[in-house]
């Protein structure tokens, strides 16, 4: 726990985050106050497993030690800051940290399970061109308790809302570049898939990167969760220009990492591929793509971009998306067409913490013109989830 970022979370509220603690910090916590180990696992299990953020109700623990607990730590979930449900039914929760910062996250619930997108950090250094977290440059990461928090307020959120499920599928594609910020990550998502944490299956945690090879065989090695590209272009220059981390890490040296990458036989590695007309979206790229995955059990998620103030670039039509999807998928290439969930409430990742950011940055008159311009254009367009 000597993280800058964990060390300026408890100067801010003075005290460390409950969530933070792992099984094996509450082992030393109690070898510490000379209390039984057992407890440890009972913390943990009362947090992880059954969503107990407030240590009054931990009924099998003598109450001199929730007093301790009580004063020790903060057990302070992610203050909700706004919520919007969509005509799809996702919801997009716009969360403060402590300190003050924005960061979000997208429930969104399916008949027999509930997807939660989450953010890794307070926006993001790689400035892709097309993205809007990246405009935003990055300001500090979250912590592991910081991103296991927002699996707890989802849990809580459906569970206040009478329904009986909780979130059965984990996706970093909310703020951030995940592997930037491999620690607290890998942290959190040993807590997901443990048994006595959160007890999801290391198969339904996807850890999404723009490409940081050297972070990408670490996690191979550590913890092997499914693994999510974002890759948007298999041209090695066109790639450079829309993002800067190919500059570094280029798409021949992806590729051979990603085909040692310990990925499940089923279901391989998915690659995100945003639809960008003029951009990225022409036979010839697919044919690229398709070179660039020979070798890789692979699925293209193609996803027509979202379009957000100051961005001037347009989603491919119908037409040059299906050609691009035929293309792929006659050569035993699953690719289904993702439209983001939730996007007449700014489903696309960072876009209501931008705005937000925004918001609180400009002219409110060009606030409400931009909203209003924005309405009249979503309600002539109609709404598509995926
Ligand atoms: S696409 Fe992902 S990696 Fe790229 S700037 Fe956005 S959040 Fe960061």
């Amino acid at each position: 726990m000597s993280d800058k970022d964990f060390l300026q979370l408890v100067s801010t509220s003075g005290r460390p985050s409950a969530f933070d603690y792992d099984l094996s910090d509450w082992k030393a916590w109690c070898i510490a106050n000379k209390l039984p180990r057992f407890v440890a696992g009972q913390i943990y299990c009362w947090i992880f497993q059954k969503n107990t953020c407030s240590p009054e109700k931990f009924s099998n623990i003598p109450l001199s030690i929730r007093e301790t607990l009580i004063r020790e730590f903060s057990w302070d979930l992610p203050i909700v800051d706004s919520r919007l449900v969509s005509l799809d039914t996702s919801e997009k929760f716009l969360l403060k940290t402590h300190d003050g910062h924005l960061y979000e996250m997208v429930l969104m619930p399916y008949d027999n399970r509930a997807t939660l997108c989450i953010s890794s950090q307070i926006g993001c250094k790689m400035g892709c061109t097309f993205c809007q977290t990246g405009k935003m440059g990055l300001t500090r990461n979250l912590t592991s308790g910081e991103i296991l928090g927002q699996i707890l307020l989802a849990n809580i959120s459906m569970a206040a809302n009478g329904s009986d499920k909780t979130v059965s599928n984990i996706v970093f594609m909310g703020m951030g570049e995940p592997l930037d910020n491999f620690d607290h990550v890998v942290k959190a998502c040993s807590v997901m898939i443990d048994p006595i944490g959160f007890g999801l299956s290391k198969s339904r945690v996807t850890v999404s990167t723009s490409g940081l090879i050297p972070e990408i065989q670490k996690l191979g090695e550590v913890l092997p969760v499914r693994l999510a590209i974002s890759l948007h272009n298999a041209d090695e220059v066109k790639r450079s220009a829309m993002m800067p981390v190919n500059r570094k890490y280029s798409l021949a040296e992806l590729k051979k990492v990603l085909l040692t990458y310990p990925a499940p036989a089923r279901t391989g590695i998915t690659f995100e591929y945003v639809m960008i007309e003029g951009e990225n979206d022409s036979i010839a790229d697919a044919k690229k793509l398709v070179k660039f995955l020979h070798g890789i059990k692979a699925k293209v998620n193609l996803i027509p971009i979202n379009r957000f103030p100051g961005i001037e670039m347009e989603a491919s039509s119908a037409e040059r998306i299906r050609a691009f999807q035929e293309y792929l998928s006659h050569r035993d290439i699953p690719a289904p067409v993702r439209y983001s969930r939730g996007q007449d409430i700014s489903g696309g990742c960072g876009q209501l913490a931008a705005k937000r950011k925004e918001e609180l940055d400009v002219d409110p008159r060009l606030i409400h013109q931009t909203r209003r311009k924005h309405k009249r254009e979503s309600i002539s367009e109609g709404v598509r989830g995926i």
